[in-house]
């Protein structure tokens, strides 16, 4: 598709950041194309309208760029999901391990009620682990996650197996 096309080109790579060999994928560039990023919110609002979603959760920090217009547009709600020690509230918490060592999700007590259904928005997917983590914590309390989202994964890095069999959607496919 056209949109999906434009989308992917005006995402940006930038070599060794933030550390030697590593391809970042930047979207801050996509942001800047003001057709290209409702292009891509309204890919997203196409696929999730009409589904009963009531809770779009966004992962920090990209996350809470595309989940919101999402979340807007589709009539849900917004709900952070945050690194440790950012929400004042009471939060429940979910520990994960990055690749080098380990690192912790909250979302405060009382944002999603059990039996909800919910989306999860990040910008991207690489080993899945961030998705697998925002996916134990809502599944934790009980909300219905029925699909995780993000426009761009890396396929080499398998991510995607860690989500088992919860579908994941996604815009463009990097290497
Ligand atoms: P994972 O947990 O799947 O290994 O890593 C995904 C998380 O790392 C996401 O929250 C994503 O924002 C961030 N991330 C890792 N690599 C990149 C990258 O190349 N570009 C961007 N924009 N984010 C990345």
């Amino acid at each position: 598709e056209d949109r999906i096309q434009k989308i992917s080109s005006v995402i940006r790579v930038i070599p060794d950041f933030p550390k030697p060999g590593i391809m970042f994928q930047d979207i801050t560039t996509l942001l800047l194309d003001t057709k290209a990023f409702k292009d891509c919110i309204d890919l997203f609002v196409e696929r999730y309208k009409d589904k009963n979603i009531s809770v779009v959760a966004g992962v920090e920090a990209r996350g809470f760029i595309f989940g919101p217009p999402i979340a807007l547009a589709i009539g849900a709600k917004f709900v952070p999901l945050r690194k440790p020690g950012k929400l004042p509230g009471e939060v429940i918490r979910e520990e994960y391990s990055l690749e080098y060592g380990e690192d912790i999700m909250e979302m405060h007590v009382g944002a999603v009620n059990a039996g909800e259904r919910a989306i999860i928005v990040d910008d991207l997917i690489a080993t899945g682990g961030t998705l697998r983590a925002a996916l134990n914590l809502l599944e934790h309390v009980g909300v219905e996650v029925v699909e995780c989202t993000c426009l761009i994964e890396l396929p080499e890095l398998k991510g995607r197996d860690r989500l088992g069999d919860k579908p994941l959607f996604v815009l463009v496919s990097a290497s």
